[in-house]
């Protein structure tokens, strides 16, 4: 693989949830069996060095199509350079090396031929704080399309704004003021309104890195929602901080521990039945 450049910052959060006891996973959408168990995106042997820092450490692991996968772990274990190693946003910094092999449906995503912009149209992302552009609902919505061509004309472009709000849970709220600035809305609104801008370019994937931190917890339970029926459509990678919300949105999880992949199963068996004392030890609070 070609070594990534450039910088950006990783932003992390704290990881402490303050809470002693494992979730229930059993309430959650874990709860229910995953769709489908093909594999969309197969990551085998990867390794992250920051400079000396070996960041993540030789990992494996298959995300199923239609699932939705949560990277859990203490705060520096490697959640969001994992994330960011599967649309590649890990080439946009600083003496960030990647290696190993990671494919979607097959393809190499670290392909020198392969076309970044069209993969990150594939592999859309979703950050932690809400950062729409300074425009409009609708052109935050329409851009993407726009660049990528994806509409023919004015009203296959209105049908994608509407159809991408339409599944971020937005439009109702927002159909009477399309052409207000998408930074008027409220935090969980635009975090939605990200997610319809994602969603716009139809991909496959939806990475999250902890969407939900500068949310409160009425904006939290939407997304959480959200998250549950985008997964119909869509395959969900989800860095969260918050082992309830692991349990609660995820139907596989996998915990990272100082660079390591320690463990990644059911969620409901990674939260009642680790089979690692580090997994064991992190749910049950001791430490993180
Ligand atoms: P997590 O998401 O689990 O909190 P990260 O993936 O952000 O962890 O970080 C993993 C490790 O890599 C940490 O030790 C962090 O300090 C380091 N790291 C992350 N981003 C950079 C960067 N841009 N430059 C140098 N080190 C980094």
């Amino acid at each position: 693989m070609p070594n990534a450049t450039q910088s950006a910052s990783a932003g992390q959060m704290p990881d402490a949830d303050g809470q002693p006891n494992a979730p229930d996973a059993s309430a959650g959408a874990s709860a229910r069996p995953a769709v489908a168990a093909r594999v969309k995106i197969h990551a085998r042997d990867v390794n992250v060095h920051y400079g000396d820092k070996h960041a993540l450490k030789h990992v494996d692991l298959d995300v199923n199509e239609h699932d939705v996968t949560a990277l859990i772990g203490p705060s520096g274990c490697g959640k969001s350079t994992f994330l960011r190693c599967m649309n590649r946003m890990n080439d946009v910094i600083d003496n960030c090396q990647v290696t190993g092999s990671i494919t979607l449906d097959g393809t190499d995503v670290y392909d020198p031929s392969l076309d970044v912009v069209q993969l990150r149209a594939r592999v859309g992302m979703v950050f932690q704080k809400p950062n729409p552009f300074p425009k409009s609902i609708y052109e935050n919505v329409a851009y993407g399309p726009r660049i990528h061509g994806i509409a023919r004309g004015k009203s296959e472009l209105d049908e994608i704004v509407h159809r991408s709000l339409t599944r971020a849970g937005l439009l109702k709220e927002v159909s009477d003021r399309l052409n207000e600035p998408g930074t008027g809305l409220s935090g969980g609104q635009q975090q939605r309104l990200c997610i319809a801008r994602a969603i716009a370019v139809n991909p496959e994937v939806i990475l999250m890195d902890e969407p939900c931190s500068a949310l409160d917890p009425i904006a939290t339970a939407k997304i959480e929602e959200l998250i549950d029926e985008l997964r119909e459509n869509y395959t969900i990678v989800i860095v969260t901080h918050s082992m309830q919300q692991a349990a609660r949105v995820s139907q596989r999880t996998a915990f990272f521990h100082l660079g390591d992949l320690v463990e990644v199963g059911d969620t409901e068996q990674i939260f009642t039945n680790p089979k690692d004392n580090r997994t064991q030890g992190y749910i049950t609070g001791r430490f993180g």
